[in-house]
C-alpha cells in the first residue's frame, strides 16, 4: 500500500471537515455543527498527528459542552474566537501537509517538535505561533518562565527551541536558565540592547538574542540554524595546496577526522580547475613551491572575482613575522606556523571557514528567501557551464516566475506577497538537492541550475513542485481569507549552440514568455508543455 497516497487523502478529508466546521462557525443557526464536530473527529483520527490531535482536542473541548445542552446560538463570543484561533492553527498544519503531498508516515514521524514560545505580548506570541508554522514549527504558548520549566520538566516530548521574553528573567533565574537552556536551546526575546542585558542572556546559555520589534525572517533563520543537527549542515571544505604529498596527507588526516572534507592540489598552476570543481570554503597554502610561491598564487586567485570571497591561510614553517606579514598583503588572510598542535589547526580553520561562509552568505544571498542573489546565481550558472563543458555531463537551467503576482500583492498586500515568495523558495529547497542552486532572479523569479540533470528529468521534479505549489494554501492579511497561487517556468538544457550564461538565460526566458503565453501555471521545455490537469 502506498502510504504518500493515503495521507493525501487524508489530508483532503480533514481540510474539508475544517472547512465545514469553520462554516458553522460563522453561521451559528446552521444545524450542521454536530455533524461537523464529528466529521473532524473522524478525520484527524485518520491523521494521528500529535500536533492536529492536540488542536482538534481543544476544539472539543472548547465545544462540546454547548453542543449537547444548549445551542449554538448561545456560544459566547470568546468561545467562537478562540475556536476560530485553533482552527487557523489546524488550517496551518493541514497546509503543510497539503503542500507536501507526497509526504510519507515516515516523514511524519520526524516532523518538527514544538517550540515553547514564553512572551509576554500576547498578540506577538499569536504572529510568532502563526509564522513559525508556516515553516514547519508547531509551537506551545507559555506565560511564565515557571510554566515553561514545568512543560519541559513534565513531558518526555522532546522540544526543540524556546523562545523566551527576558521580561520572564530576573537576576536570580540565571542558575535556573542555564540548567533550562541545557535542556533544550533557548532565544531570547528582548527589548534591550545594551551590552549587560546581552551578557545575561549568554550567561544563561541563551543560543540567541533578537531585539524586538521582530524581523521575523531572523527568528525563523536562528531556530533552523539551533534545530539543524551539525551532522546535517553542510562539512567545510578545505582546499591543500601543498608541494609535498605527505605532508598534504597528514593535513588531511587531522582534518577528515575533525569532519571537514578535503582536497589536496600538487601543481598549483591548476588551481582554477580545482577551484571550478572542488568549489572549497578555505584554502590552505603553502608558501614555499617549486612552480611558484604560496604568496604569488594567492595574488592569482585574489585577481579573480569569482574566487575574491575566498578565505586564505597560510601554512608554513616560515617564523620570519615580516614574511608573514608579507604573504598576508598579497592577499592572505590568516597565517599558521608549522609545526602546530593539529586540534589548534582545526580550531583556527573551522573558525575561518565559518565566519566566512556567514560574511558569504551575506554577501551572497538574499535576504527574504535565503536563496542566492541575482549576481551569484550567475555567476554561479557560469562556474557549471564551465564545469559541464569540461567533464561532458547534462546541465538544465530553469526561469520560474509567479504568475499574477501584481494581484496577489494588490489583493493581499505586499507583506502577504512577501510570504507568498518565501514560500516558493522553502519549497524549491525542500525538493532540490544540495548540488542544486537555486536564486531569486528578480522579485517573484527564481533561477535554478541542476548540474548533471538531464532536462526531462528536472521537467518531472519541477512539474511535481509546481503542483504541490498551487496546493499550497497562503494566508491573507485578513486571517480569514486564504489563497493559493501558481507558477511558470520555463526550461532549457544546455547544449553547443549556447555558447554564454547570456544565452543560456535567454533560452530558459523565451520558455517562460511561450509558459504565460500558453495560460501559465505550466512549464516550457524545447516546445513541450504542460497544463494545469
Ligand atoms: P505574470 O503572470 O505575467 O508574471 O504577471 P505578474 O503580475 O506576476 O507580473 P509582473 O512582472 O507585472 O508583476 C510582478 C510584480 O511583483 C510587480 C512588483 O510590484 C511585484 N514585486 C516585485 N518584487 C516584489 C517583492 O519583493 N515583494 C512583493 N510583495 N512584490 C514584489
Ligand atoms: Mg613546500
Ligand atoms: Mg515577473
Ligand atoms: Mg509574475
Amino acid at each position: 500500500m502506498n502510504n504518500s497516497i493515503l495521507q493525501a487523502q487524508d489530508t483532503k478529508e480533514l481540510l474539508k471537515a475544517v472547512i465545514k466546521l469553520r462554516n458553522c462557525l460563522e453561521d451559528p443557526l446552521a444545524n450542521t455543527w454536530q455533524s461537523a464536530l464529528n466529521d473532524l473527529e473522524q478525520a484527524c483520527k485518520s491523521l494521528p498527528e500529535p500536533p492536529i490531535l492536540a488542536l482538534m482536542n481543544k476544539i472539543h473541548h472548547l465545544l462540546s459542552p454547548y453542543i449537547e445542552n444548549i445551542g449554538l446560538e448561545n456560544i459566547p463570543g470568546e468561545i467562537i474566537n478562540d475556536c476560530h484561533i485553533y482552527i487557523q492553527k489546524l488550517e496551518e498544519v493541514i497546509a503543510i501537509h497539503v503542500m507536501d503531498p507526497m509526504l510519507t508516515t515516515h516523514d511524519i514521524a520526524q516532523s518538527k517538535p514544538f517550540l515553547l514560545i514564553g512572551l509576554q505580548d500576547k498578540q506577538l506570541t499569536e504572529e510568532i505561533i502563526h509564522q513559525v508554522i508556516y515553516f514547519g514549527y508547531p509551537s506551545l504558548a507559555c506565560h511564565s518562565l515557571h510554566e515553561i520549566i514545568q512543560k519541559v520538566d513534565a513531558s518526555s516530548t522532546i522540544y526543540s527551541a524556546i523562545i523566551l521574553d527576558t521580561e520572564y528573567c530576573k537576576k536570580e533565574d540565571l542558575q535556573t536558565l542555564k540548567e533550562l537552556s541545557e535542556k533544550v536551546p533557548i532565544i531570547f526575546i528582548s527589548h534591550h540592547h545594551d551590552v549587560a542585558s546581552r551578557l545575561f542572556a549568554v550567561q544563561a546559555g541563551g543560543r540567541g538574542y533578537l531585539v524586538s520589534p521582530l524581523e521575523f525572517t531572523n527568528l525563523i533563520e536562528k531556530i533552523d540554524q539551533i534545530t539543524t543537527p551539525t551532522s546535517e549542515r553542510s562539512p567545510y571544505r578545505i582546499l591543500i595546496v601543498e608541494d609535498s604529498r605527505t605532508q598534504a596527507k597528514v593535513i588531511r588526516k587531522h582534518l577528515e577526522k575533525a569532519g571537514m572534507i578535503t582536497e589536496i592540489l600538487l601543481d598549483p598552476l591548476k588551481i582554477n580547475d580545482v577551484l571550478i570543481e572542488f568549489q572549497p570554503d578555505l584554502i590552505l597554502l603553502d608558501l614555499y613551491m617549486p612552480q611558484c610561491s604560496g604568496v604569488d598564487l594567492a595574488k592569482v586567485i585574489r585577481q579573480q572575482d569569482m574566487f575574491v570571497g575566498i578565505p586564505i591561510v597560510y601554512l608554513s614553517a616560515e617564523e620570519d613575522v615580516g614574511m608573514q606579514l608579507t604573504a598576508i598583503r598579497g592577499g592572505g588572510d590568516d597565517f599558521l606556523t608549522k609545526p602546530i598542535v593539529p586540534q589548534y589547526m582545526i580550531d583556527a580553520i573551522a573558525a575561518r571557514a565559518a565566519r566566512s561562509r556567514t560574511l558569504r552568505a551575506e554577501m551572497i544571498m538574499d535576504s527574504l528567501t535565503e536563496t542566492l542573489n541575482h549576481t551569484r546565481i550567475l555567476e554561479q550558472l557560469e562556474l557549471e557551464i564551465a564545469r559541464a563543458k569540461r567533464n561532458k555531463t547534462p546541465l538544465s537551467f530553469a526561469m520560474i516566475d509567479i504568475d499574477h503576482f501584481k494581484l496577489i500583492n494588490d489583493s493581499h498586500g505586499h507583506p502577504v506577497g512577501d510570504r507568498v515568495i518565501k514560500g516558493l523558495a522553502r519549497l524549491l529547497k525542500q525538493r532540490l538537492r544540495r548540488s542544486d542552486s537555486i536564486g531569486r532572479y528578480g522579485g517573484e523569479e527564481f533561477a535554478i541550475i541542476l548540474p548533471q540533470t538531464e532536462p526531462e528529468t528536472f521537467y518531472a521534479k519541477l512539474d511535481e513542485i509546481r503542483r504541490g505549489f498551487s496546493k499550497l494554501l497562503h494566508r491573507s492579511s485578513d486571517p480569514l481569507i486564504e489563497f493559493s497561487a501558481t507558477f511558470s517556468a520555463g526550461l532549457a538544457k544546455f547544449n553547443n549552440q549556447i555558447h554564454s550564461v547570456d544565452e543560456f538565460v535567454q533560452a530558459a526566458d523565451k520558455a517562460l514568455y511561450e509558459a504565460k503565453a500558453k495560460g501559465r501555471n505550466c512549464i516550457v521545455l524545447d516546445g513541450k508543455s504542460t497544463l494545469l490537469p
